[in-house]
C-alpha cells in the first residue's frame, strides 16, 4: 500500500518539518508544505481555517458519507538536544511531541487514498494548529469548520514512544482528560502578626478551602469516576511579620466527561464562596476550560480497531488501552462529532523505562511509524466508505 518511494518522501517531509518547527498559530510554512503537497494529489484545499489550519477534501463515487482524519502541526516552545542532522534550526522551537510525524503520516495517507480511490464518499483532512496549548480545535470550530466542512466521523492518531512499534491501541469512552484551570482570590483583612484578633486572616481561610476542595473527588464523585482537583499555587501579599490581606490559590482540574467538569466547577464555587462567607471574607472564583475531555465513541472505536487489526495484525491492535490523564485538543472535535483517538506505538528500545518520552528535549519521532499510520488511515477510509 505504501511504496518504498512514498516512505522516503514521508521521511523527507517529516524531517523538513522537524528542522523548521513552528509553534501554536505560527504554522505558516508547515501549512504551505501541506497545501502544496495536497494540491498535487488532487485535493480541494482551504487554508486559514482557525488562523493557520488547513482543511482538504477529496470526493469519490456517489456516497454521501464524510469521514474526517486529523493531524496536528504545531511544535513545542522549547529547545532540542538530540544533535540529529535534521534537528531544529529555530531557537526555542522543537517538535518534541511528534506532530511533525503526525502531519507527515496524514500526508502519506492522503497520497495513498488519492491514488487508490477505493472509497465511496468524501475524505476530509484536518490539519489543525495549536494542539499543545489547546486552542487550535476551538479556533477551527469558531471559524465554522463543522458547518462549512461537515463530517460524520473523525479519527486521529498520536505516537507513543513507550508502546511497542507496530501496535495501535485505544479505548472506548474517556482516553484523555479535560484540563480546567481555576483561580481563587480571597480578600480578608491584613494586620500585625502579633494581633490576629484584629484581622481576617486569608491564609487560614485559604487553608480551609484547600482541604475542603479535596472532598470533591472523595465525597462528590462516584468511586468509579475519574477526577483530579489539584491546587498548585498559593500566593500571599504578606511579610513575615504581617498577616496578609490577600491570598491567591491557583490550580488545575481534570476529568473524562463534561458532566464531571461541571460537577467540579459547581462544587468548587460553593465551597469557596461558602467558606469565605463563613469567615466574613470576600471571594472571587474563576474557572476556565482549557482542554475538552477526549471521549471516544464506542462504535467508532470498534470500527477503528477493526481497521487497525487488518494493518498490524489481530494481536497488535486493541481497544483496552489504559486511558491517560494528559489532555488532547482533539477532544473538542469529539464534542461535535463521534470519532476515535488512537495511540500508535513507536518504541525502539527493549523496555518502557528506557524509552524517551514525548516533551523530552531528546525525543525524536520514530519514522518507522509513518507507513503504519498511513496504511491504517487508508484502511479506515476504505472500510468506513466501502466502494461497492
Ligand atoms: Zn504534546
Ligand atoms: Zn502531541
Amino acid at each position: 500500500m505504501v511504496s518504498e518511494e512514498l516512505f522516503e518522501q514521508m521521511k523527507k517531509w517529516r524531517q523538513q518539518m522537524h528542522a523548521h518547527p513552528e509553534a501554536a498559530f505560527e504554522e505558516v510554512e508547515t501549512a504551505k508544505l501541506v497545501v502544496t503537497e495536497l494540491e498535487k494529489m488532487g485535493y480541494e484545499v482551504v487554508t486559514g481555517v482557525g488562523k493557520t489550519g488547513v482543511v482538504a477534501s477529496l470526493k469519490n463515487g456517489n456516497g454521501k458519507k464524510v469521514v474526517g482524519l486529523r493531524a496536528d502541526m504545531d511544535s513545542l516552545k522549547m529547545d532540542e538536544t538530540t544533535g540529529l542532522p535534521y534537528a531544529s534550526k529555530v531557537e526555542n522551537r522543537f517538535h518534541g511531541c511528534g506532530h511533525d510525524g503526525h502531519t507527515a503520516t496524514l500526508l502519506g495517507a492522503a497520497q495513498v487514498i488519492a491514488e487508490r480511490k477505493n472509497f465511496d464518499g468524501t475524505v476530509r483532512l484536518i490539519f489543525q494548529p495549536a494542539e499543545e496549548p489547546g486552542y487550535g480545535a476551538r479556533a477551527m470550530i469558531e471559524d465554522g469548520v463543522m458547518e462549512k466542512y461537515p463530517m460524520d466521523e473523525i479519527y486521529a492518531l498520536h505516537n507513543n514512544p513507550q508502546m511497542p512499534l507496530g501496535q495501535i491501541g485505544t479505548c472506548p469512552g474517556g482516553i484523555a482528560t479535560s484540563e480546567d484551570n481555576f483561580v481563587i482570590k480571597i480578600k480578608g483583612k491584613g494586620g500585625h502578626a502579633s494581633a490576629p484578633h484584629n484581622v481576617k486572616d486569608p491564609l487560614v481561610i485559604a487553608s480551609e478551602i484547600i482541604l475542603a476542595l479535596q472532598t470533591i473527588v472523595s465525597r462528590n464523585f462516584s468511586p468509579l469516576e475519574t477526577a483530579v482537583v489539584s491546587c498548585t499555587e498559593f500566593i500571599t501579599d504578606g511579610a513575615r511579620n504581617a498577616i496578609p490581606s490577600n491570598v491567591l490559590i491557583k490550580g488545575d482540574a481534570r476529568a473524562y466527561k463534561p458532566e464531571s467538569q461541571q460537577l467540579i466547577e459547581d462544587r468548587m464555587r460553593k465551597i469557596c464562596m461558602g467558606i469565605c462567607a463563613l469567615n466574613d471574607a470576600e471571594c472571587e472564583f474563576e474557572y476556565t476550560h482549557e482542554f475538552a475531555p477526549t471521549f471516544n465513541d464506542a462504535v467508532c472505536t470498534t470500527y477503528a480497531v477493526e481497521s487497525a487489526k487488518k494493518v498490524v495484525g489481530e494481536k497488535n491492535a486493541f481497544d483496552d488501552l489504559p486511558p491517560g490523564t494528559g489532555s488532547e485538543d482533539f477532544g473538542l472535535f469529539l464534542q461535535h462529532i463521534p470519532g476515535c483517538y488512537l495511540r500508535i506505538g513507536g518504541m525502539v528500545c527493549e523496555t518502557e523505562d528506557d524509552a524517551i518520552p514525548v516533551h523530552n528535549s531528546s525525543f525524536d519521532f520514530n519514522d518507522d511509524i509513518l507507513p503504519i499510520g498511513a496504511k491504517f488511515f487508508t484502511q479506515l477510509i476504505e472500510d468506513r466508505m466501502e466502494l461497492k
